[in-house]
């Protein structure tokens, strides 16, 4: 399987490569769709883009999080989980429209560029192997690959896999969030070392993304930091204190 699909596997010389291919080979049947079928803005519906710079400039990042004793050194999120910002994630993650992995990745880079981070690698949250062959593809797979190619960093799927499918987060308060992931990833040696720039598509209670960065930790990784397309939190409470 490929990095497109998000699975940990791909990280030889050749399948990297296989991968590259079949990204550019995706690239050029977008290309050729937008040519017959020109994208339209999800939100004001103005021919040119899935998500036209007018309205992208109407979501502006919340406060970037710190939360004390938090696994991840730093949390940023490039809007609040509303409006077209929201409609494009749900595009993406549900409704098997890749091509919005280009604006929203697009508002990463953007984001990524004002953190002043100095990741070594960039990976993302990991879905596990059977929701991955439901889905097809992982969303915040398609984000990360995009945005470490344009910020030239290398993309490392081989970090990080999840190894116990757990039920969807929805739904669950908090406490029963952070449970419910508990455990359910593991980082590989690779990440000895690393400075790891960790991407998902929406920031809720953060319980996966510490998950995430607690097994990255573990496995000797030197840093974590998460960059999400979108945070739930509101901006009247970006300093409350952490859940415990
Ligand atoms: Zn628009």
């Amino acid at each position: 399987m490929t990095e497109l699909t998000g699975l940990p596997a791909g990280n030889t010389g050749g399948s990297l490569r296989a991968n590259r291919i079949r990204l550019l080979a995706h690239e050029l049947v977008n290309h050729a769709l937008d040519f017959f079928f020109p994208p339209r803005c999800i939100r004001c519906q103005r021919v040119g883009s899935l998500l036209c710079s007018g309205c992208q400039a109407l979501y502006a990042p919340p406060a970037p999080l710190i939360e004390p004793g938090s696994p991840l050194a730093e949390c940023r999120a490039t809007a609040q989980f509303e409006g077209a910002i929201r409609d494009a994630i749900h595009a993406l993650k549900y409704e098997n429209q890749r091509r919005f992995a280009e604006p929203l990745s697009e508002r990463l880079s953007a984001e990524f560029a004002r953190s002043g981070w100095q990741p070594t690698g960039i990976t993302a949250a990991p879905l596990h192997e059977a929701r991955l062959r439901a889905r097809g593809y992982n969303q915040s797979a398609l984000l990360a690959e995009r945005l470490a190619r344009s910020v030239g960093i290398p993309y490392r799927p081989d970090f990080l896999w999840k190894i116990r499918d757990t039920q969807p987060q929805v739904g669950l308060n908090g406490r029963e969030r952070a449970l419910n992931v508990k455990g359910a990833f593991r980082a590989s040696g690779n990440a000895t070392n690393q400075m790891i720039l960790l991407i998902d598509d929406v920031y809720t209670t953060g319980a996966t993304l510490r998950e995430c960065a607690t097994a990255l930790l573990e496995a000797g990784a030197n840093q974590v930091w998460a960059l999400t397309v979108a945070s739930t939190k509101q901006r009247d409470v970006v300093d409350s204190p952490p859940m415990t």
